[in-house]
């Protein structure tokens, strides 16, 4: 296609008819190749009246909106619950489009798990629409902080397609470590565990053994440790979540899956981090020969985006343990 199109220019000098007569075709099949990258979430059932929806295992690009991570909702009686609205206000809209197309109910509520773009970023669109958007305390002041950092990449990422997107920290913050919320009969506890980012937290609904993980828990691919992650508290929350013994989690990023693929493709993540990496460090080890001696992991190396990020999650890992 691509090869096809920069032709084009060339084929215009040798026969001027040609062009006119296949321009309508090129314009035709680049709209189709945009249509079929272009990413429309899909709500897909986890149990009764709880929706998962799952983003790309990739980067953020235009055609997924930034949404390359995972959302839910609850159908309650009295309305939706939606966790996480979406990395811009064109991704909240495919978002609720996905909802209207499994339950005509109002969006009531937008809980937020924290405060990466695609966690936050539909607030506003939501808001404007009669949602009351709620998170934590922590989490709200984390997206105030990071919330021109975040439109100025997500911008890089989208282009134009950033447009209308006003950043809308939680106006509804709650205080304490520990939360219970109840609409429509429908129990969800919301709690910290400052793992990718200072503030994040998990959604778990008791009744239904069900975890909204936020970025604590990745499958599929490999959670990245970010300059403000950390790692002691990600492997401290694992644990506690794990406790808990979810049936069902709705992980972060990766497809929905059970405790048992958590624990391996994250939670034992975390156990190396923190005890072989962070051992390393305490005991003022060489940082270039503790990345060489656990370059390759085969436990882990199934997991897309490991060679890209692999090395630079121990090497932080590294300093966080370095420094206590
Ligand atoms: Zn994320």
């Amino acid at each position: 296609m691509r090869g096809l199109s920069c032709r084009l220019p060339f084929e215009m000098n040798k026969d001027l008819k040609m062009p006119i007569l296949l321009a309508p075709l090129f314009f035709v099949l680049a709209l189709t190749a945009t249509a079929a990258q272009a990413f429309e979430p899909k709500a897909e059932q986890v149990v009764d009246n709880v929706y998962a929806i799952v983003g790309p295992l990739g980067q953020r690009s235009a055609e997924n909106d930034g949404l390359n991570a995972n959302f839910g909702f609850i159908v309650t009686p009295d309305g939706v619950i939606l966790i996480d609205s979406g990395a811009s206000r064109r991704g909240a809209e495919k978002l609720a489009a996905a909802i209207a197309r499994v339950t005509d109910k109002p969006v009531r509520w937008v809980i937020n798990t924290g405060s990466q773009d695609h966690r936050w970023l539909g607030n506003d669109y939501f808001s404007g629409k009669g949602a009351e958007v709620i998170a934590l305390a922590r989490t709200a002041a984390a997206q105030a902080e990071f919330a021109a950092q975040h439109i100025e990449s997500m911008t890089r990422v989208v282009g134009e397609r950033i447009k209308g997107t006003k950043p809308l920290p939680a106006p509804k913050t709650l205080t304490g470590d520990m939360l219970t919320l109840e609409l429509g009969g429908e129990i969800l506890e919301l709690t910290y565990t400052d793992a990718h980012f200072a503030g994040d937290a998990w959604v778990w609904l008791p009744k239904r053994g069900v975890m909204f993980s936020g970025d604590l828990v990745f499958v599929d691919r490999l959670l990245g440790v970010l300059p403000w992650s950390n790692v002691k508290n990600s492997q401290q929350a694992f644990k506690a979540m794990a406790a808990l013994k979810p049936t069902r989690i709705i992980p972060g990023h990766g497809r929905v899956c059970d405790l048992a693929q958590a624990q391996r493709e994250s939670g034992d993540y975390y156990d190396f981090l923190a005890d072989k990496v962070g051992a390393a460090a305490r005991d003022m080890e060489s940082l270039s020969a503790t990345l060489d001696r656990y370059a390759d992991l085969p436990e882990f190396m199934h997991l897309q985006n490991y060679d890209g990020l692999h090395r630079a999650n121990m090497n932080r890992a590294f300093t966080e343990f370095e420094s206590q």
